[in-house]
């Protein structure tokens, strides 16, 4: 059975988080996903909320672990961290 489950429970303008610590902007992510809602220019990789189909493809596929569900709501993996009071927040 596939390890990938489909999140429909989130609701969140941002389904999933980047962790800009992480990413090393290969595009691996971009290419899997089905939505085409995943950006990447020079300098930034952006997941367009609104047209994420909540599949989960992206996130095993990213192989710095960069990816993951937006458990709690927030804008941004940056308000993440602001949110847990920690600037340390990686795997
Ligand atoms: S969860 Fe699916 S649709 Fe959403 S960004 Fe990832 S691959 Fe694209
Ligand atoms: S697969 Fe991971 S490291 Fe590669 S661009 Fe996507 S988020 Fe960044």
């Amino acid at each position: 059975m596939s390890k990938i489950k489909a999140r429909l429970d989130i609701t969140a303008e941002t389904p999933i988080l980047v962790n800009p610590r992480l990413c090393d902007q290969c595009g691996a992510c971009v290419g899997i996903c089905p939505a085409d809602c995943i950006t990447l220019d020079e300098y930034t990789l952006g997941i367009v909320g609104p047209d994420c189909i909540k599949c989960g493809f992206c996130i095993p596929a990213c192989p710095v672990e960069a990816l993951s569900w937006n458990e709690t709501g927030v804008a941004s993996f940056a308000d993440l961290l602001k949110q847990n009071g920690t600037a340390s927040a990686g795997r």
